[in-house]
């Protein structure tokens, strides 16, 4: 070919290949025309696939799941991952937590496809981005909510006792991103809901932090900043948005404030997060196109928001987590409430009434909800020590704090530590969120405490401080002694854990 042609015939290549759809870069469930949902599989193809293809997405393996699925993410950087945290902030997207919830999944999917192909150059100058499509494969494959174990991933950010949970926090702590999202789909189909005729049918709702004991800063700047400009680009483009509200409708309020969670168990570490919350459908691959895309949209929206306030999240975030290393006796939230303000809440809803065993949709109307419960009230509070004692004899909570990344420091034979114990009375319950919830009658004693060896100390200046002091006091409404898998913790007598004030604790790890 003369040289003018070839020139000419490479332009027109190029021509082609930008305008044309590329068939091997339709995500799997597009290849699929929205019928099949992409299986776990198809994930691993394509990730790989979007590696080959884009310099600024490399794949690597978060861990495996029970039943030895492998699985991935994605590191996104136009530069090196993770090297300037100065001016780039990190955001970490993790879908599907819940294996019967696809769309956050294929909507990830569709996002690293968008980045693959340079739709989002421009975000990318600002931000790194760790993208998590699956964390519970064999959840998804059964289309089951829980993993192989019959684990609630959602519930186990505390407890950690599952791989999926364990890999993921693993991911937090090797990063540190300052921003996490976790996506999730919500049933409107719920019996509470069609009881009184009708359903809630926001297409996308986001889920602040809303635990007293995260950052303050940090949760004001979500509602004031982030959810304003969520509702406004989200329902720019055309979908329902709210934020993220629970219950039947005759008592409606903001869902768990408990670290079991992704958004919560996150937020506790001071991390700008949220919990996303799309529309589930009636059946698995119902209005799946329509789902994906209002998850991907809203997704762009945080993403898009945390390049424009890129500045002030950095600095929040910092200053945030820097507080939890330096503030001495930091009061603590034992129990909060739920209380109602002036405010009515009205709500778009979609009339439904039964016909037979089924229930038919009606027309679109406006309900107010009397008992709506915004508020997050504290109740009791303590403060934080300098550090906590955990004798050797509670390995098990060692062991836990070990898969948290707690630092603890190994005491010895003899080390004498002066603490205060706690006695426990009576076992007490209250209700909170609308479970009984165990509060102990307690009172103090100071004590000095021999060490033996297998002793710890926890010293709570570190990133994980409000994360210990929920796990470990008594009276803390979120702490271990509520689980079953820690229930000798319920009993009456000595506390095993002592709080310990010491007179420089700067100096434990000599920093
Ligand atoms: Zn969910």
């Amino acid at each position: 070919m003369p040289r003018m042609s070839q020139f000419i015939y490479l332009i027109i290549c190029l021509v082609f290949v930008s305008c044309a759809p590329d068939p091997g870069l339709d995500t799997p469930l597009e290849d699929k025309n929205f019928n099949q949902l992409t299986s776990h599989e198809s994930i691993i193809e394509f990730v790989q696939i979007l590696d080959r293809r884009s310099n600024f997405i490399t794949v690597d393996t978060l861990g495996l799941s029970v039943e030895g699925r492998v699985i991935p993410y994605m590191k996104i950087s136009s530069g090196e991952f993770g090297e300037d945290r100065l001016e780039k902030l990190m955001v970490m997207l993790f879908a599907q937590q819940h294996g019967n919830e696809p769309s956050g999944k294929e909507a990830v999917l569709a996002l690293a496809r968008d980045i693959a192909i340079g739709k989002h150059d421009e975000l990318l100058g600002h931000l790194d981005i760790l993208l998590v499509p699956q964390v519970n494969p064999d959840g998804a494959e059964r289309h089951e909510r829980r993993n192989a174990d019959d684990v609630d991933l959602n519930r186990s950010h505390l407890l950690l006792n599952a791989p999926e949970t364990i890999a993921l926090r693993n991911l937090f702590h090797r990063w540190e991103p300052y921003v996490t999202v976790d996506i999730h789909e919500y049933q409107p189909w719920t019996r509470s809901w069609l009881e009184e005729g009708y359903i809630k049918l926001f297409d996308e709702q986001y889920g602040l932090v809303t635990n007293l004991n995260t950052n303050e800063t940090i949760r004001l700047f979500s509602e004031k900043e982030f959810l304003p400009y969520a509702e406004r680009e989200i329902t720019g483009a055309g979908y329902t948005f709210h934020n993220y509200i629970v219950g039947p409708p005759d008592r409606i309020r903001y869902s768990t404030t408990s670290i079991n969670d992704g958004r919560q168990g996150f937020g506790i570490l001071n991390t700008f997060s949220l919990i996303l919350e799309g529309k589930n459908a009636r059946t698995p691959t119902g209005d799946i196109q329509q789902r994906t895309e209002a998850q991907q949209h809203a997704l762009e929206t945080l993403l898009t928001f945390c390049k424009e306030k890129k500045g002030d999240i950095l600095s929040i975030v910092r200053s945030a987590r820097r507080d939890l290393i330096t503030t001495t006796q930091a009061e603590f939230v034992l129990t909060m409430s739920r209380e109602k303000d002036s405010s009515i809440l009205t709500i778009p809803a979609l009339e439904v009434s039964p016909v037979n065993d089924e229930y038919e949709t009606g027309d679109t109307i406006m309900v107010d909800i009397e008992n709506y419960f915004p508020l997050v009230v504290k109740q009791e509070v303590t403060t934080v020590p300098d550090a906590y004692l955990i004798p050797g004899s509670e390995y098990r909570i060692i062991e836990l704090f070990e898969k948290h990344n707690v630092l603890m420091k190994p005491l010895e034979e003899g080390d004498v530590q002066r603490g205060e114990y706690y006695i426990i009375n009576e076992l007490t319950t209250i209700e909170l969120e609308e479970t009984e919830i165990i509060f102990p009658e307690l009172r103090t004693e100071t004590a000095v405490h021999m060490a033996h060896e297998g002793d710890v100390l926890v010293p709570t200046d570190q990133l994980q401080r409000m994360l210990i002091a929920t796990a470990l006091e008594p009276q803390s409404m979120h702490g271990l002694l509520q689980y079953d898998e820690f229930r000798h913790l319920q009993q009456t007598g000595r506390y095993p854990i002592v709080r310990v004030d010491l007179p420089d604790v700067a100096t434990i790890f000599d920093r």
